[in-house]
């Protein structure tokens, strides 16, 4: 090997060992965040402390993400609908007054827009295609906190759902009431991947009238707090005639 070899194999070496070291910290930042959430959701820790927990994580997280490149153009996140299937006229199922994220399961209004698909028996098979609904990440990400837990009886509104961070918009989406799950903490996904397929899990959303969709909300992390918005023309734009 000549001695250009040799320096140009060193730094290789050097470059994967930081990204490999980076990813491990991403994981466990993720990890932290889904413990964080879950007492969030379940009032097991003050607010002051919640809110310097999660700003300190999400300081964490961005640092530990500079691999992920998403941008703003989404795709939409239930497969084979677009923006018509949200509930409401024109995006007013969004309402965020006297909502906060750490209120958890208790929290007021509805900071997020209903995807729904056409469901008539409730089994969770699309009418149309015979098929399950693919719920996909609608931009690149990482996946920062998952339930897997709900059963029938649970009280717990989102039931199986999925947050996911998006560095550069610096954002969070988060995507509930699925009835199967295909990732977990620390998983990077890319725009348009399959994370999980559309269910009927929620206290609200396994009620019989309550026909099947997606609850899907987007937040703003200002001073790395997250803060809800309406992302409706974001869905708008996903639309390809
Ligand atoms: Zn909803």
């Amino acid at each position: 090997m000549s001695s250009n070899t040799i320096y140009i194999f060193i730094l290789f070496c050097l470059s994967c060992t930081t990204v490999a070291a980076q990813n491990n910290e991403l994981k466990a930042d993720c990890i932290r965040f889904n413990q964080l959430n879950t007492a969030i959701r379940d009032g097991k820790i003050k607010k002051p402390e919640a809110k310097t927990q999660f700003q300190n994580l999400m300081i964490a997280l961005k640092a530990h993400s500079n691999q992920i490149n998403d941008t703003n153009e989404w795709v939409f996140p239930v497969q084979g609908y677009n923006y018509r299937a949200a509930g409401g006229i024109a995006g007013n199922g969004y309402a965020d007054r006297s909502y906060t994220y750490f209120d958890g399961n208790k929290h007021l209004a509805h900071p997020a827009h209903d995807l729904f698909i056409t469901d008539r028996n409730q089994d969770c098979i699309d009418d149309k295609t015979h098929q399950p609904v693919n719920i996909l990440a609608v931009a690149d990400g990482v996946v920062i906190a998952c339930s897997n837990e709900w059963e029938i009886n649970s009280t717990l509104r989102g039931g199986r759902y999925i947050w996911i961070y998006h560095p550069r918009q610096n954002i969070l989406t988060y995507y509930a009431h699925n009835r199967e799950l295909f990732v977990t903490p620390g998983d990077v996904v890319k725009k348009g991947d399959k994370i999980a397929e559309m269910g009927r899990t929620g206290y609200n959303a396994y009620k019989k009238r309550s026909p099947t969709h997606l609850h899907f909300s987007a937040y703003h992390l200002i001073d790395n707090l997250p803060v809800a918005y309406n992302c409706y023309a974001d869905l708008v734009k996903t639309y390809k005639r």
